[in-house]
């Protein structure tokens, strides 16, 4: 199997009131090619700074990471063509359409207008493009947000928490789309804190704890760690 992303020994300090925190702690993690890879750890083990260093806002202290065999943040330019990530809850403005929102994204992306039909029948709105974006619901503009990713036909995508809030019709929908995307080849990396999310969507999984790798594999053995006591990790 090929690594489609690879992290070693990423550390990243915050300097707060109390002192230096260490957010993450040599932290490792491979995601091999076609998989649903589930990134999953307890509220602030370092999930969102691991992707926020992996996009280069965020400068690591120490580490390596490359994605598709290309060392991150140096060779970040040509890795972004192949990547779309949703890392901050994006907006959208309420009175576009959705086919607008994609339409103005694709021009600005340098992206053909054609390939808006196809990602929206890709994330299941292309019947209701045409209906303003204020009066979808949080799992619809969820998907939006995930089309507007894929309009660049990215090899991997990286979403943070995308079942954030959704009820349980949101999260079965998210599924599909998710295992539609691995269908068609692309790698997806996606972090949470909610074991049955992951299990529902995931093949694989990291699990990271304060800044660390606790454990990783399919999502069946890690399940079997977790419930013999192996893995000591507090999860939802
Ligand atoms: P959540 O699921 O709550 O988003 P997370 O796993 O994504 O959590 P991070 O947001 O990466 O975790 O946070 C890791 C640790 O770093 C936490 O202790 C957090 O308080 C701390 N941290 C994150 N961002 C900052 C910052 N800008 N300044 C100081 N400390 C920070």
């Amino acid at each position: 199997m090929t690594a489609v992303l690879e992290i070693s020994g990423l550390r990243k300090t915050y300097r707060g009131r109390k002192g230096v925190r260490n957010a993450l702690d040599g932290f490792d993690m491979v995601v091999e090619a076609g998989q649903v890879h589930g990134f999953l750890g307890p509220n602030g083990s370092g999930k969102t700074t691991t992707l926020r260093t992996l996009l280069g806002l965020i400068k690591p202290n120490d580490g390596r990471m490359a994605i598709l065999g290309r060392e991150v943040p140096r060779h970040l330019p040509e890795v972004a063509r192949e990547v779309g990530a949703i890392v901050e809850s994006p907006q959208f403005f309420g009175n576009f359409t959705a086919e607008t929102t994609l339409s103005l994204l694709a021009d600005a992306g340098g992206v053909n207008r054609n390939r808006v039909v196809s990602v929206l029948d890709l994330v299941g709105l292309r019947d209701r493009a045409k209906e303003r974006v204020k009066t979808y619901s949080l799992g619809m503009k969820q998907r939006l947000a995930v089309a507007s990713a894929l309009l660049k036909e990215p090899k991997l995508l990286i979403l943070d928490e995308p079942a954030n809030g959704l009820d349980p019709g949101g999260i079965r929908e998210m599924r599909t789309l998710m295992r539609d995307l691995s269908d068609s080849g692309m790698t997806v990396l996606l972090s949470s804190h909610i074991l049955g999310e992951i299990q529902l969507i995931c093949d694989s999984v990291t699990i990271i704890s304060a800044g660390k790798r606790v454990t990783s594999g399919s999502v069946s053995e890690v399940l079997a760690q977790h419930t013999s006591g192996a893995v000591k990790v507090r999860l939802e």
